[in-house]
């Protein structure tokens, strides 16, 4: 990593955030927001990354979450393009150019943190939050289990526990979040053996990734991803590679999520009107079906007491 623990610490002093991180403000809003100052942000120099997959490892260990199948040392899983998954938060792709044309680029995804983020626009409940870390955080326990945010993102991220009947989640990278609030540097950015992972202020990053530029212009693409794709993301990407060729979408342009949400649906009032009122009914009416069964249990299990403490037990019958 580029950017010393030290120094990481000193920034959070001086912006005076250490204290305010825990109080996440809300950025759902349909008006234009250009970012928390002094928030941070992770540059992925994809010019450094050789695919070792132990910021994968790291992110495993330190959100706690299942072992995979396959070990995280197997590097034959570069071979297929994966996407996140509810117990993948981050996943390294290889990319191959074409006609050998350079040296295969790996290129890690996981939840960009979005400075305007599609998933919190779309949110009624406003399960997401955009702090001033920079970090999208997700509140389980209000979220009614949607789904909208997995359409509603433009790079596929949210996941969803389909496989957890009683307490789904949506499941995505936290940048650490946790981690950042008591000042250690994101799991993966400390794992990675590269120092292909930057982790500080946004505006530092976006400095560092320009110098990068300018002291070794054939390296690099002219283009910083994420400084202002869809209104701008707290993950950064430099690349010698056409972002394209590396799978990522260059046709979002500038416009944050929300600005264009609000465009589509005002077009269709009843929509603005009645969508959350309609969702608001069906997490309603799941409510009362989860309370009505609950009271038919409580009620099924008190008459079998009932009925145990009336009857005396029966002896055994002789053989
Ligand atoms: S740990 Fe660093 S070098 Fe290894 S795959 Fe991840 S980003 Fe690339
Ligand atoms: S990348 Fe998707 S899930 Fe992450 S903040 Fe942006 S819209 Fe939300
Ligand atoms: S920032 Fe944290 S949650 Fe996100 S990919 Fe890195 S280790 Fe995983």
């Amino acid at each position: 990593m580029s950017i010393s623990r030290r120094k990481f610490l000193g920034w959070v002093g001086a912006a005076g955030l250490s204290t305010t991180f825990g109080k996440p403000a809300s950025a759902a809003t349909n008006q234009h927001f250009a970012g928390y100052p002094d928030s941070f942000a992770i540059l992925h120099d994809t010019t450094l990354c050789v695919g070792c997959r132990s910021c994968e490892a790291a992110c495993n260990k330190v959100n706690d979450l299942p072992q995979p199948d396959t070990p995280f040392t197997d590097l034959s899983v570069l071979e297929t393009s994966r996407r996140t998954t509810t117990k993948a938060f981050t996943v390294v792709n290889k990319y191959d150019r074409p006609e050998k044309s350079g040296p295969p680029v790996f290129y890690k995804k996981q939840c960009n943190h979005c400075l305007e983020p599609a998933c919190a626009s779309a949110c009624f409940v406003r399960a997401f939050t955009k702090t001033k870390t920079g970090a999208v955080v997700y509140d389980a326990s209000v979220c009614v289990g949607c789904r909208y945010c997995m359409i509603a993102c433009p790079f596929e991220i949210p996941t969803y526990e389909y496989d957890q009947a009683l307490t789904p989640r949506i499941r995505k990278c936290t940048m650490c979040h946790p981690r950042v609030i008591e000042g250690k540097l994101p799991g993966c950015v400390e794992a990675c053996p590269m120092e292909a992972l930057s982790f500080g202020k946004r505006e530092d990053m976006i400095k560092i990734a320009r110098e990068r530029f300018r002291k070794y212009p054939d390296r690099y693409v002219n283009h910083i991803y994420g400084e202002h794709e869809m209104g701008g993301t707290s993950w950064l990407y430099v690349s010698g590679a056409p972002f394209k060729e590396l799978g990522m979408r260059e046709d979002l342009g500038i416009k944050p999520a929300p600005e264009l949400t609000a465009g589509a649906l005002s077009s269709v009032p009843i929509i603005v009107g009645l969508w959350p009122v309609l969702l608001a009914g069906i997490y309603a009416v799941s409510k009362r079906k989860e309370k009505i069964a609950q009271t038919e249990q409580e009620q099924a299990v008190a008459s079998v007491l009932d009925t145990d403490r009336s009857e005396p037990s029966q002896p055994e019958e002789e053989s």
